[in-house]
This record gives C-alpha cells, structure tokens and sequence, in this order.
C-alpha cells in the first residue's frame, strides 16, 4: 500500500541541499530575482521516498508486465547493459578528449558500426540519429543530397505504402518532399502494380519497412526494388521491423540502398516515456559520402611506415566543403543507448538469428491461441484478422480486427484495450495500421514465455465474453481510469500548480 505525498505537506526536507551559489548580485537582473522562495515540497526523508515508490508503483513498463505493444518491440531490458553502461572508461568521460584517451568507447562505436553494417548489408554507418524517425530523416535526406549531386534534383516525390507508420511520411516531408501514398493489396501486401503506376522521372526513393506493420512479410520487395531503380529512385528500408528477420535475410539483399536500426526496439535499449532512444542508419557505399561525421574510425600501423600512426580507433570528421548533410546530433547520439545495444549484440554474437525466429515462433503461436479458442468461446468471440491479414504465417507481429464484435455488442478495440490494462496487460497497439478497422496490433517479442502467452491468449478470451458494460467502461483498476482524450488535448494544463506560482 502506498500513498502519494501531498506536496503541500508538514515542514522538513527529506534531503540536503547543495549550499547556494553566491553569484555577484548584479549578475542577475532585479526583475528576474525571485522575491520570495519557492514552494518547494517539504517532508521527511520517509515521507519522500513513499512518495517515489508509490509513483514508481503506479506506473507500467516491461518490467511489470506483460508489454505487447505492436511495432515498438518491447523486449526485456538485460541488466547487465546498465552496468557496462555505467562503466568509468564509458560513464565518466568527456567527447572532447584526444582521441587516444577514450579508445575503449571509440573501439565500441567502431564495432556498433561494423555489425550494424554487416547484419544489414550496407556499407557505412552513422550512429547520430536519436530516434527511427531522426534516422528516417538523416537518411533521406543523404538520398537528397545524392541525386543534387546527380544533378537530379527535381526528382521531388517519396513513394510509401498505406500501411506505413506516420513517421515516414513525415520525414519525407520535411526534407521537401512530396508524399505518394499506395494501396496495400488485397492481401495486405506491397501492390506492384500500384507501385508501377506511381514511379516515374519524379520518384527519389520508396520508403517502406520488412515485415510490414501488419506482420507480413513482402515477398516481392526485389521485384519492387528493381522497379524503383529502374526508374532512378532509392530504397529505405524503415528498420522497425527488423527484430523479424536479423540474421536469415537482410535489407541489402532484398535491395535497399539506405536503412535505419532502432536500437530501442531491436537491440534491447530500455524505451517508453520519451527516454532516450537511437535510431542509427546505414547506406550502400554510393550513399556514404553524405553521412553526418563524425564517425569511428581504424586504422592500423603498417610496417615501414614512417609517419609514426598507431593502431587505434579515431573521429573521422568530413572536412568543410565535402558532401556530408553535416550533423543530426553532436557526436555520435545517444552514446549510452549506444553502448547497451552494443553489449546487447556481443552476448548474442553469430547467434543473433535465434533472437527472430522466437520472436516469429512466438507472434505466431500467441496469434493461434488467440484465433482458436475452445468452441464455447469461439462462439461468442468475433474477432479476426481483418481481411487481407488471413496469412497462415505472421511474423514478428499480427493484428486483430475487433469489427465483428463491435456489430455484435459494441464494444471496440479501444474497449478491449483498456479492459487489458485492468488484467495487468499492457494494451497493445490501437488503431494502426489505420488500413484495419478497429485494429489491435499485438508483438509479443522472443522475451515472453509459453506461460505468459497462454495466460494472454485466455484473458483476452475471458473479456470478449465478459458483460460488455465492464469492457466499454474499463479500465477499472488502474490510477487513473479512462480520460477524456478530446478533453485532455483541447484544455491541455500546463501550468503546475505549485512550483509556477506568480513569484
Ligand atoms: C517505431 C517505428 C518508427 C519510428 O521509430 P522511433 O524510434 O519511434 O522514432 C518507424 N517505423 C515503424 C514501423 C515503427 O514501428
């Protein structure tokens, strides 16, 4: 049982204060001293560390429960990331150090780059960009600057599927581009003859991620690559997927010129809560001169040279007036996330491919106890995939239609949702991809058990039978029980009601 400390509470501090700064006092204008102190919290030492359990209490990640949130792959945290993390050689040092003071983090960048690269079939790496969209627009924006160069420049349009996440067309809009969007086939899969249709002399790149966010695998990515080069445009492969299929097949194969990894989802650094996240991309060589610098480097003395270079890692920065699109961050991002990712990759090392087929074991075996419940249930179930969805195999992640049960008793995907949150779930993915209505997109990652997929599959089936009442008006047992979203974006509150008092 935990409380949450009224911030206006008995007199004390649960903490000691650093001594105040005494700054020369016309340092600071007089009308922006404060006249009074602030209304700080004030409360014991226990009082305060109620306060945060009973937050930290409050709240949910994977290290709660269950997390099957579609497209984010949220896989288990390894622990011992965090201390590598936290290490002097990597915790306690400065960018801005020669680079013969920090060859341990520059040897784990270096590295980072070599596997990504190779895991991926690309040829150089930046690792600046802080997130998959940050990534997304690095990289479309190096494809920009390659057919400048070209002398290309009026190619003006980005082709992307409707089942794309949002962030692609967004990144492509905002390096200038315009947007074509295409219809999925009927069976949920990349259309080629839509595809046929849009390309033409105005095409600069597709952009399009493998398995698609409905968990299908695009069998015919190579024909569709080839279209796309044949017409003079760039592949980008969106690399959210990516957990699917590391290890038996890679983005270069399938031809793609350019790819970002997101090291929150594959590799395993923590994410949720705008936390920091890494979003490194990789291009083919012809691509390579546009990165952002600096990168890590080798290089390695050889014998008879008289120039006196060691082995060793380096910056290497792109001199003023070469083609680099110049930075997206400084140094190399996110250098933690970085780091954990990295250790991450080393303890699964050439094993790497066993990481994606448990994901791809486990999508779909939690997908067939979903679709097969116990005739009793299945009667009162309603939910299938929605048309075009009906694979036999999934990958990495599938998504349900709650359509039918919504006919049958009103009760909506975002229903079921929210009941899951009281059964100690997190909900999964609502309402995207937007091309299936009333959509649930479940990713279950290669971290969950049997057990816990079992118990998954049932409380799902235990809500679609309850009494609809409970489901539309869940959840019920969480801190906070449904918002008013409308509400909550129309008279957003910003203002905290203690700490921005008038003085
Ligand atoms: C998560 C995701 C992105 C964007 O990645 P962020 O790191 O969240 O910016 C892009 N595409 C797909 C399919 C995703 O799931």
């Amino acid at each position: 049982m935990s409380t949450v400390f009224d911030f206006r509470g008995a007199p004390g501090t649960g903490w000691s204060q650093p001594e105040p700064i005494s700054t020369p006092s016309d340092t600071i204008p007089e009308r922006l001293r404060r006249r009074h102190l602030p209304h700080w919290p004030r409360a014991s030492e226990p009082e305060l560390v109620r306060h945060y359990t009973g937050l930290s209490q409050k709240t949910f990640g994977i290290d709660t429960g269950f997390y099957p949130l579609g497209s984010c792959t949220m896989k288990h945290n390894p622990r011992v990331n965090e201390r590598i993390a936290l290490m002097p050689g990597i915790d306690r040092i400065h960018p801005l150090q020669e680079d013969s003071q920090v060859q341990g983090l520059l040897s784990i960048f270096y590295e980072m780059q070599e596997m990504l690269a190779i895991c991926s079939g690309m040829d150089a790496v930046t690792l600046q960009p802080v997130a998959g969209a940050q990534g997304e627009f690095t990289a479309i924006r190096c494809i920009q600057e390659y057919h400048r160069s070209n002398g290309e420049s009026h190619r003006d349009k980005v082709i992307v599927p409707d089942s794309a996440h949002g962030t692609n067309p967004a990144s492509a809009s905002m390096c200038g581009y315009q947007v074509v969007e295409i219809p999925s086939a009927s069976d949920g899969r990349l259309d080629i003859e839509a595809l046929k249709a849009a390309v033409g002399p105005d095409t600069a790149a597709m952009m399009i991620t493998n398995p698609s966010t409905l968990g299908l695998f695009e069998t015919n990515i190579v024909e569709a690559s080839r279209i796309v080069h044949e017409a003079g445009g760039q592949m980008y492969y969106d690399g959210a997927n990516f957990n699917a299929i590391i290890g038996k097949t890679d983005p270069g194969r399938m031809g793609f010129d350019a790819v970002h990894y997101n090291l929150h989802k594959t590799f395993s650094q923590p994410h949720g809560g705008g936390g920091p996240g890494s979003g490194p991309i990789g291009v083919k060589g012809h691509l390579s001169q546009f990165l952002p610098t600096p990168v890590a480097s080798r290089r390695e003395s050889v014998e008879g040279d008289s120039t006196g270079v060691e082995d060793g890692y380096w910056y290497f920065w792109a001199d003023v007036g070469e083609r680099s699109i110049g930075k997206v961050q400084q140094w190399n991002g996110n250098a933690g996330a970085v780091v954990r990712a990295w250790a991450f990759y080393r303890r699964y090392g050439r094993e790497l491919e066993r990481m994606s087929e448990y994901a791809v074991l486990n999508s779909n075996y939690l997908r067939n106890r979903i679709m097969n419940p116990n005739p009793d249930v299945a009667a009162k179930i309603h939910c299938m995939p929605a048309e075009g969805a009906q694979a036999d195999l999934v990958m990495h992640e599938f998504t349900l239609s709650m359509s039918p049960v919504k006919e049958l008793n009103g009760v909506t995907g975002k229903d079921v949702a929210k009941r899951l949150l009281d059964y100690g779930y997190m909900s999964p993915t609502l309402y995207f991809p937007q091309i299936v209505p009333e959509c649930l997109m479940i990713e279950p990652t290669e971290t969950e058990s049997k057990e816990v997929l079992d118990k998954f599959a049932a409380d799902f089936h235990a809500i679609l039978s309850e009494d609809p009442e409970i489901v539309t008006s869940a959840p019920h047992t969480t801190p906070v029980k449904r918002v008013d979203e409308v509400w909550a974006a129309r008279k957003l509150i910003l203002r905290h009601p203690i700490t921005d008092s008038e003085d």
